[in-house]
């Protein structure tokens, strides 16, 4: 079906109507739901692109894309186009039967990475999840490891899953919900002496070291790029003794960097890595990628009821073929420069506020001083007064992501109400 007939048939609203739903009330949100979120008071209806509305009618730049997430921004009509036709046809089905979209799609990841196989599951964590098993039942079955230790990188994030927060080297994930789960050894990012030192102190003991999980950038930790020296000796040391590298791309991969993934930034390949975020373009889906050799799944040992349905892999299909169409990449390395300079720009106009821009591709980072009062948190609340929606990345770094579609206009804009609210907060 084009485009054309779902606009032309009413029983298909393309968008929800320019009309505003004033009526939504944040006390009877915050009646129901569970606060495991520290909101903005902020409702969005709809979106357009780079753009999307609240509820009162006013308008946004999203520089935020639901955290990383919304590839080709809000209602892209290739997205549009793929699901409807999809959820009219075949939306779900089961991992019992072959689902041809889900080989189509892993074919084109394999043919975009460095995977020889793909595991599709519904989030970021699910996928670490997968990547923590496959390298637990590698180290037990191939490598004879009876103690498999992961080792981690403080910062790091890798999501809210049991083993995931376990897997993230910051405490404050971790607060009261021990017993964590064990196997898991952290080290400073971007120090390779440290790494040698407890790979050394591990091998001496009961436990081994199986595998290095790390992100390639990391994002919540913030924005922290990962040192090509640093990665190529890990690459080193894993191959010499048959540590698998892990990389979880779930915030850096499908293009974010300018590149399809983030360890392209660091001339390496992993052995195992996982994707989520923008993947599906806001549709659910992650996947957990291996080269062959330690593809050591069977059936039954691994499964989601959600995993790769004909849905998700129609949004996800699109989202790649889109990337292609467009020549998103060009456009993301484009406007990602456009972007540092800019803020470069903002930084020594305002030495006193901003320390460090930072960041590869379209996922950058502005770190304030550390002398300054001012958080992370007051700029995006300022931002947000000004129309302008960023992240923070921890107290001191603000966060920009927007979608991978974003013009140079609209980097423009970001930057000029950026300023604007720069100025609204500064003593
Ligand atoms: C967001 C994120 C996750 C968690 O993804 P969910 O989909 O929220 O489970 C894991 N790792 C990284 C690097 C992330 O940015």
């Amino acid at each position: 079906m084009s485009i054309e007939t779902l606009i032309e048939n009413p029983s298909i609203p393309l968008k929800s109507a320019p009309v505003h739903n004033s009526e939504f009330s944040q006390d009877r949100f915050d009646d129901s739901v569970m606060a495991t979120y520290g909101r903005f008071p902020l409702a969005l209806e709809r979106g357009e692109g780079c753009r999307v509305w609240d509820t009162q009618g006013r308008e946004y730049l999203d520089f935020v894309a639901g955290i990383a997430t919304c590839t080709l921004g809000h209602a892209h009509p290739a997205l549009i186009e793929a699901v409807t036709r999809q959820i009219k046809k075949l939306h779900h089905v089961s991992n019992l039967y072959y689902i041809p979209l889900q080989g189509e799609l892993a074919k084109w990841l394999i043919e975009h990475s460095c995977a020889d196989r793909v595991f599709f599951c519904n989030s970021g964590a699910e996928a670490n999840e997968g990547a923590i098993k496959l390298a637990r039942k590698y180290a037990h079955t191939v490598l004879n490891i009876k103690n498999p230790v992961i080792l981690t990188a403080h910062a790091s994030f890798h999501g809210r899953t049991l083993a995931t927060i376990t897997a993230t080297g910051q405490p404050k994930y971790q607060q009261n919900f021990d017993p964590l789960m064990p196997g898991f050894e952290y080290v400073p990012y971007n120090d390779i002496q440290a790494l040698e030192e407890t790979i050394t102190r591990l091998d001496a003991q009961e436990s081994q070291v199986a595998a290095i999980l790390l992100e390639a950038l990391q994002g919540e930790g913030g924005v922290r790029p990962g040192n090509v020296e640093y990665f190529q000796r890990i690459r080193e040391i894993c191959t010499e003794k048959g540590i698998l590298l892990i990389l979880d791309e779930v915030q850096v991969g499908m293009g974010r960097t300018g590149h399809f993934w983030g360890y392209e930034n660091l001339g390496i390949e992993p052995d195992i890595f996982t994707s989520a975020k923008g993947l599906g373009g806001g549709i659910p889906i992650g996947a957990t990628m291996c080269k062959q050799f330690c593809d050591v799944f069977k059936p039954g040992d691994h499964a989601s009821t959600f995993g790769g349905n004909p849905f998700a892999c129609a949004a996800a299909l699109s989202v790649c073929q889109t990337l292609e169409r467009e020549n998103l990449l060009a456009n993301v390395q484009q406007r990602g420069e456009q972007l540092r300079t800019g803020l470069r720009g903002l930084a020594s106009k305002y030495p006193d506020l901003i320390a460090e821009v930072r960041g590869w591709g379209l996922i950058n980072g502005m770190e304030l001083k550390a002398d300054t009062q001012v958080t992370s948190t007051d700029i995006v609340k300022a931002a947000i007064a000004e129309g302008l929606l960023l992240v923070p990345a921890g107290p001191k770094v603000i966060r920009f992501v927007p979608p991978l579609i974003v013009s140079a206009e609209e980097i423009d804009k970001g930057l000029q109400v950026l300023e604007k609210a720069i100025a609204a907060v500064i003593p």
